[in-house]
């Protein structure tokens, strides 16, 4: 219950930072001849919290051992690498997201200045959830601190020995006045989200994103809503069916950190045809990736809790299991399983299955692929697999995802240029790189008049005579 102890920030918080990210000047780009050195404490804030991510591997590593299972290899290259990369970009850019943004200007303003200045909104609120507890909270926090923001980080209770570790180990990098852990179960995030921010960006469920947008709301405050949903991966019959089984249905899209990434895909679409080449091809892979035996593999993890377990398992009653299906409660263990022919109305397909069970639904092709995603939620991403380029481009046109991925799964993620985030259902605003640092600012309009064409001004003056409107 430490929320009690929060610190509220007075809105006005910013104009006593000297330098400040989004200083009303901003540091290059307009000739105002008022440079100043934007950014000072982002950057060493910024800095901190890289040598947090890279001299605390093994505390960070440690646990995500204990709450997923994840392998230290695994822990660094879908956890810290991408971590340390935001960090990095952001030190390399931040005076240039930062700088005032002039704008195409009209005849009315053509001696004028005409910009966008990027303001911090204030203090922002960081609800992660316990997939990937680090890279869901520190990654949109770098972009935070970046924009010249507070932020309260409210890692999620359900991985609790990563939330303890981020609660120990924070306050020994950022100051804990500007950038506080708070940890607690659902009561506690209930009790900060009665609070009023700047800005709530919220990484879980749907469900649980209504009731944050609906408290946000009492206080008109902005939200981004990192959620979930089930992402189709529609495989057509042209494609190399090896290569789609290794990069989608198989080790990088599903059974990485055993299917709990919101980005994985959640079912496969494919003609009857394909589904047995598949199922081929994905046998081989497990092998191939995780050995004959995926319990015993470092690189396998684990299901979160044993709730998470069971709901899993249930999710495969009365679907045919064509691959694995072996588990172990007690160790949280589900191998990699393929479920074959299963039915649009199967108990598996009711909800986001986030773990490593992938169905294969039969689809007679493109036409009722987009037929079948169509008819759902709008999910995070639709990932495709075809050497045919219109179809690829057709799936662009007639439906709609936070993403779109072809020949490949999960690693859009890693392309910070692209904006990262849902569209409907699957959440609403995005991140990554530059536009996490748009999204957790003001983009203020800035104009800002010359008096020396008052005769150009003298147009807009009563009486408006048509012969200056017609000008
Ligand atoms: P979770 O249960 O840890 O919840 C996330 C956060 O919400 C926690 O901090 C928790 O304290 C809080 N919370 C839970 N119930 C609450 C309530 N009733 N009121 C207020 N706060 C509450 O995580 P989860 O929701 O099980 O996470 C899994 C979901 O997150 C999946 O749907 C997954 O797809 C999605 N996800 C999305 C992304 C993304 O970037 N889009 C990333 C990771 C996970």
């Amino acid at each position: 219950h430490r929320c009690s102890n929060l610190r509220i920030y007075p809105h006005s918080f910013w104009g006593d930072v000297p330098g400040g990210a989004g200083g009303a000047e901003g540091s290059k780009g307009l000739s105002n001849g008022q440079n100043q050195t934007s950014g000072v404490q982002e950057a060493a804030a910024a800095e901190n919290l890289l040598r947090l991510v890279t001299e605390r591997k093994k505390e960070i590593a440690d646990s995500l051992k204990k709450d997923l299972g994840k392998s230290e290899r695994c822990t660094e290259l879908f956890e810290t690498l991408g971590c340390e990369g935001e960090i990095r970009l952001a030190l390399q850019h931040l005076s240039d997201w930062a700088a005032p943004r002039p704008v195409e200007k009209t005849l009315m303003t053509l001696v004028d200045q005409a910009y966008v200045q990027p303001q911090p909104l204030g203090l922002v609120l960081i609800i992660g959830a316990w997939n990937y507890p680090w890279a869901v909270t520190l990654q949109p926090l770098v972009g935070a601190i970046a924009a010249g923001n507070a932020a309260i980080i409210k890692p999620s209770e359900v991985s609790s020995h990563s939330a303890r570790a981020m609660e120990e180990l924070l306050p020994l990098y950022l100051d804990t006045d500007l950038y506080p852990v708070v940890t607690g179960g659902v009561s506690e995030t209930q009790e900060l989200l009665r609070q009023r921010w700047d800005h709530v960006f919220y990484t879980g469920s749907s469900s649980v994103g209504r009731l944050v947008m609906e408290a946000a709301a009492a206080h008109l405050t902005p939200v981004t809503l990192e959620l979930g949903g089930k992402s189709p991966c529609y495989i057509h019959s042209d494609c190399n069916i090896r290569v789609a089984a290794r990069y989608g249905p198989d080790h990088v899209g599903k059974f990485v950190n055993c299917g709990q990434t919101c980005i994985s895909p959640d079912y496969v679409l494919c003609e009857p045809s394909v589904q047995s080449r598949l199922l081929e091809e994905v046998r081989e892979c497990i092998k191939e990736f995780y050995t004959e035996n995926p319990k015993g593999f470092e690189d396998y993890g684990r299901i979160i809790n044993q709730r998470h377990f069971r709901r899993i398992m249930g999710l495969m009653e009365g679907s045919t299991v064509a691959l694995g299906g072996d588990c172990d409660e007690a160790d949280c263990y589900i191998g990699p399983t393929v479920l074959k022919d299963v039915s649009a109305d199967s108990k598996v397909m009711k909800e986001e299955i986030f773990g490593p069970v992938l169905p294969i639904i039969s689809v007679s092709g493109v036409d009722q692929a987009i037929q079948f995603i169509s008819d759902r939620e709008k999910p995070l991403v639709i990932y495709v697999f075809t050497e045919d380029k219109k179809i690829i481009q057709r799936m662009i046109a007639d439906t709609s995802s936070g993403a779109l991925l072809a020949n490949d799964c999960l690693v859009h993620f890693t392309v910070s240029t692209l904006p990262f985030g849902g569209v409907g259902h699957s959440g609403m605003g995005c991140y990554k790189g530059k536009h996490t640092f748009d999204q957790l600012s003001h983009l203020r309009s800035c104009l800002i008049k010359s008096s020396s064409l008052e005769s150009v001004n003298s147009l807009r003056y009563p009486p408006h005579t048509q012969r200056k409107i017609n000008w």
